[in-house]
Order: C-alpha cells, then structure tokens, then sequence
C-alpha cells in the first residue's frame, strides 16, 4: 500500500474484522472468556479511537489501554518540581504544548505562565537551546519528556550544547523507556492479557529484538503495529491468528517504518549522554525500577535538577481522580467518577485527559454515543479480567491533594 487511503479501506476493513472475529471467538470460547490484548502507546490509543475501532471489534475481544502515553504517566510531584524551576528568577522553562496544560499539585505551568514565569512551548529541543543562546544572561531549561521516541532528540541537543559551549542550557529530564514498563505489566500476577500491541513509534528507535523475552520468557506474542485502520485490524489479526497456533513470536505490521535492529545513531546517542535512574514514579502506578533515565555524570552539569533546588516531593493524585485505575485496565475512562464533570479537556483533572493520546481525551473526542454502546458491551460482559494493580509502589505518599 502506498497512500493513505489504502490504509482506511472500508472493505478491507471489513475483511479483517469479520477474521479477527472467527479467530477471536473461537479462542473466547476455548478461553471462557475475552481475549485481553493490550496496546502499550498511547498513539495507538488514540487511532483505536478517532476510528471508532474499539467499537467494530466483536464481545470476544476487549482491548486493555496500556501506559504508553509519556505525558499521562508524569506524576503530579514531577510537575510541581519543573513549576518550581519555571518561577525561578532568571528561568526560561521551555517544553512541548501538551506538557505545559499538566495538572500540577497547585498549578500546571501552564497557569504558571499566566502568574508571570517565563514558559515557552517550542517544538524541539534545539529550539531551546537557540533561547539559550540568544537569552546568554538568563537559564533556560527544557522539559523534556517522552520514550525512546523523543530521547534522541532530547540527547542530540544535550551533545550540540557541548559542542557550542552553551553553558546557559539545561535539561529537567523526565524521559522513561518502555522494556522496564512492559516487563512490570506483565510480571503483575492477576493482569490478564493474552498478547500486545508493541509501540511503532518507541520501535522505530529500538527495533524489534529488545521485545524478543515477551516471546520468550512469557510467552506473549507481540505485533509492532502501525497507526493506520488497517495497520491496527491487521495488527490485530495477527496477535490472534498467532493465539490460535499456540504461538508465541515478535512480528513487525509495521515494517514499512520500523527497522529489526532500531536507529543505530539514535541509540547511539542515547547511549552517550544517559544512564537509567534506579527507579522512576508513574503517576497512578507507583515506582517502576530502572524505567526512566537521567544525564550520566559526563553530562551532569546539564542536568536541571543538579542546577537548581526543587520540593522533590512525592504527590498522590487528587482523591476523586481514577487515572491510574484506567492506566492499569481496571475502569474504562468513562467510569471514572468525575470524566466529562469534574475532568474535561479544557480543565483536566487528571493527565489522561491532557494529551491527545491520553485514554480519557480520547474517549472525551471521540467516544460520544458510542460510550453508551460500550456500557451496554461491559455490562453483558459477565467476567471481566481480574486486574491487580501491576506495579509495586517504593515511595511513600507524601502529600495528599485534597480534591
Ligand atoms: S476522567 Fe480525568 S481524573 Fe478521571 S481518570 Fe480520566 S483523566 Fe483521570
């Protein structure tokens, strides 16, 4: 397929689910029960739903909305620490425009901004670094955020910063990566899933190999899966045709973007400028050992939070927020207590319903009528999985919102 329109292809469209349906039900049957499949990013998420997919599929299959939205895992205490460095005097925080409308404890640094701080959305990283070096008698500070996708970029910039001399620049790393994540999913004892999803974009950087022990170790079968209708349906397919061989193997849907073997030059400098962090808070989940990283010590004097002092306080989500609930699988976004109340796109409670990848926002734009449809499904659906949350807290909770 070469154009964009051959990936919505009604009547392929219609081809694929009337086999994913065969194949899925006669596994549910067996099962006696649906057939869980978690798609790990948020970008797939997102697709599932601006495409209505979600609801073409049949009762026997349920999707599980994995963690894989970099923004609606950032815990409310990372927030608060990047709004701390923003108010700062003498601080330009810069950062992406969906980082910036995160709910904080108190405030995003979006309201921040509108309390005075210097807080500028740019599209790159190098974009901040050409502040820095235009503003040399101020810090400027980038956010940076995201998995394997956005880490090079983010360490490209740390390496050119080097190579010009900028002193002025600064990184407040909250970048995290996908095994350690998918790894703690799985390692959950009650979490049902049957197969996954593997994130394209994370896989364009990584490549296939390092899923190779989901295959291997659990016996999971994994399609690297592309963004598109059709890349999904057949993505689909091919976790269940693999199901019901008794297979368990890494395949790549998305082989038209996605290289075996990854990005060598952005692994490499990756690779260069950071370290993993022995552990890393997601909100909603707890701590997850070895899943984000920092600068290693060659690069510490770019790191913002050796440069500047922050509350470094560990916060739980407000008592009415249920986002890591969704995360885990146990509630779909519309049975949290305030989604479309309390929680919407233009005052968002919780990180979900920030980014566009995250599940609630995408419920929020693209659900309507069919949440009904979905309530009614859930509601004939007698036996759902048994979801225990997958990850272990470290930290002490802290603090406590009051909302
Ligand atoms: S509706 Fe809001 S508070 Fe509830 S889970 Fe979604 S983002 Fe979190």
């Amino acid at each position: 397929m070469k154009y964009v329109d051959e990936f919505r292809d009604p009547e392929m469209a219609k081809v694929l689910l009337k086999e994913i349906s065969k194949i899925s039900d006669s596994l549910a049957k067996d099962l006696k029960r649906p057939v869980y499949i978690m798609e790990v990013c948020g970008g797939h998420t997102h697709s599932i739903f601006r495409y209505g997919i979600e609801n073409m599929l049949p009762d026997s299959l349920e999707l599980i909305h994995g963690p894989g939205c970099p923004v609606c895992v950032l815990p409310m205490g990372r927030v608060d620490d990047c709004v701390a460095i923003a108010e700062q005097e003498n601080v330009i925080m810069t950062t992406f425009g969906d980082a910036m409308r995160v709910p904080g404890s108190k405030r995003s640094l979006l309201q921040a901004k509108a309390l005075g701080a210097d807080v500028r959305m740019v599209y790159s990283p190098l974009d901040a670094l050409t502040i820095a070096k235009k503003n040399p008698d101020k810090e400027v500070v980038f956010f940076g955020l995201g998995f394997e996708t956005t880490m090079p970029s983010t360490a490209l910039t740390v390496l050119k910063a080097e190579a010009d001399g900028i002193k002025n620049f600064s990184l407040f790393c909250n970048h995290i990566t996908i095994i350690p994540t998918i790894k703690a999913v799985l390692d959950s004892p009650d979490l049902q899933l049957d197969g996954f999803l593997g994130p394209g974009h994370v896989s364009m950087v990584i490549g296939n190999q390092p899923y190779n022990f989901i295959a291997e170790h659990y016996q999971r079968p994994v399609v690297v899966a592309g963004f598109e209708p059709l890349d999904i349906l057949q993505s689909l397919w091919m976790v269940l045709k693999q199901l019901s061989l008794g297979e368990a193997k890494i395949e790549n849907q998305y082989n038209r973007v996605v290289p075996e073997r990854g990005n060598k030059m952005a692994l490499t400098a990756i690779s260069r400028v950071f370290e993993l962090r022995q552990f890393f808070e997601w909100r909603g989940l707890g701590s997850i050992d070895n899943s984000g990283v920092q600068l290693n010590a060659q690069y510490a004097g770019y790191d913002a939070e050796k440069k500047f002092v922050t509350p470094s306080v560990v916060i739980a989500d407000p008592k009415s927020c249920q986002c890591g609930e969704v995360l885990k699988g146990a509630i779909k976004p519309w049975q949290c207590k305030v989604y479309g109340k309390a929680c919407t796109p233009e005052t968002p409670l919780g990180a979900l319903m920030v980014s566009s990848e995250g599940a609630c926002a995408a419920y929020f734009q693209y659900g309507g009528a069919r949440i009904e449809n979905m309530q009614a499904k859930q509601s004939q659906q007698s036996h759902q999985p048994q979801q225990t949350p997958p990850i272990i807290p470290i930290h002490p909770v802290i603090e406590e919102t009051s909302l």
